[in-house]
């Protein structure tokens, strides 16, 4: 299985529209613009 962070839950953020989603399960596309998101291990500060 795919290494989770020490909360098991994974960040993504969207390539296109920079949209951050925060799950525990996989993301596929972006939930705001369905483009693609990248796996990120920690959220950068606004
Ligand atoms: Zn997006």
């Amino acid at each position: 299985m795919a290494a989770t962070t020490n909360n098991g839950r994974r960040t993504y953020e969207c390539v296109s529209c920079r949209e951050r989603t925060t799950t525990d399960e996989f993301l596929g596309e972006c939930p705001s613009c369905g483009g693609r998101v990248r796996n990120i291990a920690v959220p950068r500060q606004q």
